[in-house]
C-alpha cells in the first residue's frame, strides 16, 4: 500500500511506527504542496487501520477480510469526502457523522477528507463535535495544501503530519515511469512543477504548453501585452499558471545573470534565449517581485484581470525604464 509513495518516507515511517504501537490518534492534518502523495499516503494509512493485521508491520497485510473490502473500495468503515463542487458543504458533514455515529462493522471508523480546507465554517464547526468527541477508535485524516483556511479549533485537535517537496528528478523519474511522459518533456515538466507529481502532470498538457509560450512571448515583451487577451483573464487557475511560468523565467534570466550558471536553470529548451537576454540584475530582480505580488493578490483572491493588468503594466515600466537610460 505504501509501495507507491515515493519521497516521502519521513511521514510515511511515523504512520507506520504509529500503526505498530497502537499509538495512532483520533485527527490526522496532512499538509504539504499539492501533488505530493498526501492522498495516497492517506488511504494508505486508512488500510493499514483497517487491516487486522496492521499492527506488526504498521502497514496492511493485503490479504485479510478487512484488506479485500478495502481493495475493492467496499469497506463500510471507510468514509471518503472531498469536495462536491467548489466546497465540502454541511449537508456531506452531517451525513458524515451519522455514519461515524453508528457501531462500526469491525472496530473503528476511518474518515478521509480530501482538501478539508475548503470545508465552509459551518461544515468545519458542524464536524468539529464529532471531532470533540470521536466515536469509538475512530481516526480523522484531513488532507490540506491550505491549513490555514482552517478554523484554529479544528486545527488544533489534529495532529500534523508535513510532506515535502519532491526532488525534480524523482518527479521526473514518476513521469517517465508511472505516466509515460518522454524523459526530455518530463525533466522540463518536472523542473517547473516545483517538486509536484500533480502539478508536472497538469504542465505537461499541450494546453499547458500552449500557455506557456504566450506568457515567454508577454515576458519577452511586456509593453505589447494585449490585456485584452482572454487567456490573460480565462480564469483563476490559468492566471495561477501564467504567473508560475512567468515567475520561472524571470528566476532562469535572474540566476544566469548573477552566476553565469546553466545547471540551474529550469526553462532548459530556452538556454540560447537566457544566455542572450540583456536586462540587468535590478530589472529582474523587480519583475521576480513584481510577479510574486501577482501571486500573493491571486492568492488574497483579487480578481485576475487586476492582478494581470497591474503586472502587465509594472513590468512593461521596470523594462522601459531602464531600456531608455541604456
Ligand atoms: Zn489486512
Amino acid at each position: 500500500m505504501y509501495g507507491h509513495i515515493r519521497g516521502q518516507d519521513n511521514a510515511v515511517a511515523r504512520l507506520k511506527t504509529l500503526r505498530r504501537l497502537g499509538k495512532v490518534a483520533h485527527a490526522y492534518l496532512f499538509t504539504g504542496p499539492p501533488g505530493v502523495g498526501k492522498h495516497t499516503t492517506a488511504k494508505a494509512f486508512a488500510g493499514a487501520l483497517l487491516c487486522d493485521a496492521g499492527g506488526e508491520t504498521g502497514g496492511a497485510c493485503g490479504i485479510c477480510r478487512q484488506c479485500r473490502l478495502f481493495q475493492s473500495a467496499a469497506h463500510p468503515d471507510l468514509q471518503m469526502i472531498g469536495p462536491e463542487g467548489a466546497s465540502i458543504g454541511i449537508d456531506q458533514v452531517r451525513r458524515l457523522n451519522a455514519a461515524v455515529s453508528r457501531k462500526p462493522y469491525n472496530h473503528r471508523h476511518v474518515v478521509v477528507i480530501d482538501a478539508a480546507d475548503v470545508c465552509t465554517d459551518q461544515a468545519q464547526n458542524a464536524f468539529l463535535k464529532t471531532l470533540e468527541e470521536p466515536p469509538g477508535a475512530a481516526v480523522f485524516i484531513l488532507v490540506s495544501d491550505r491549513p490555514e483556511a482552517l478554523l484554529p479549533t479544528v486545527l488544533s485537535r489534529c495532529c500534523e503530519v508535513k510532506f515535502r517537496r519532491l526532488g525534480v528528478d524523482l518527479v521526473a523519474e514518476e513521469l517517465v515511469q508511472r505516466h509515460d511522459v518522454p524523459a526530455v518533456e518530463a525533466k522540463a515538466a518536472a523542473a517547473l512543477a516545483g517538486g509536484s507529481i500533480g502539478r508536472a502532470l497538469e504542465l505537461h498538457t499541450p494546453a499547458a504548453a500552449a500557455l506557456r509560450e504566450k506568457v515567454l512571448a508577454v515576458a519577452a515583451n511586456p509593453a505589447l501585452a494585449r490585456v485584452n487577451d482572454k487567456t490573460l483573464f480565462a480564469g483563476r487557475a490559468e492566471a495561477r499558471q501564467w504567473l508560475d511560468f512567468m515567475s520561472l523565467w524571470y528566476r532562469d534570466l535572474l540566476l544566469y545573470r548573477l552566476t553565469g550558471n546553466t545547471g540551474l536553470i529550469v526553462n532548459t529548451d530556452r538556454l540560447q534565449e537566457i544566455k542572450q537576454a540583456a536586462y540587468t540584475a535590478s530589472q529582474l530582480l523587480k519583475a521576480v517581485e513584481s510577479v510574486e505580488t501577482g501571486q500573493k493578490m491571486l492568492r488574497a483572491n483579487v480578481h485576475q484581470r487586476l492582478v494581470m493588468e497591474g503586472l502587465t503594466a509594472r513590468l512593461a515600466s521596470v523594462f522601459q525604464k531602464d531600456s531608455s537610460r541604456a
